[in-house]
């Protein structure tokens, strides 16, 4: 089995009104909060960087310390099974201008029922509901 690893971002914005979190359309059709495949010699948190930078050009991000998680999901890649990890944390930016890179379809920001309807999967729904549960979404 292929073991893959990857870190994200559950990305928002601040607004009196409450948050709003920055989902990304994936070319095979899911929405799911921006990450990426983490390269040699990174610490998931520069993959983060990096990633949110090159998929949505925002660079004004701040982590949310003390709220780290990760999902594991498998899936077929060319006939084989792929077993992939990806490590998530919680990070605020003031830019709500994103500009989408080759690797997604499309972008939304959306408050956290909405988020929670849009995802496709399962281990993202329940991703958002600990960061629900930590009392970080209030
Ligand atoms: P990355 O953003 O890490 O570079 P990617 O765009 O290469 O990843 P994934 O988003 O991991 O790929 O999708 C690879 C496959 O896994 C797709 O078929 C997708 O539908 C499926 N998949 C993605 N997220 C999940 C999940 N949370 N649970 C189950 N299957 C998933």
């Amino acid at each position: 089995m292929i073991e893959e690893r990857s870190a994200g971002a559950i990305l928002y914005q601040e607004f009196p009104s409450g948050k709003i979190y920055l989902l990304l359309n994936y070319p095979s059709g899911h929405w799911d909060f921006v990450k990426g495949n983490i390269e040699k010699g990174e610490t998931l948190k520069q993959t983060v960087l990096r990633e949110v930078k090159e998929e949505t050009g925002i660079s004004d991000i701040k982590f949310v310390s003390g709220f780290e998680d990760k999902i594991e999901y498998h899936y077929q890649r060319n006939g084989e099974l792929v077993h992939k990890q990806v490590a998530f944390f919680l990070a605020r930016t003031n830019t709500s201008d994103v500009k989408l890179s080759h690797e997604h379809l499309n972008f939304t920001w959306l408050r956290f029922n909405d988020a929670m309807q849009k995802l496709t999967y399962k281990t993202a729904q329940n991703l958002l509901k600990r960061v629900k549960d930590s009392g970080f979404e209030s």
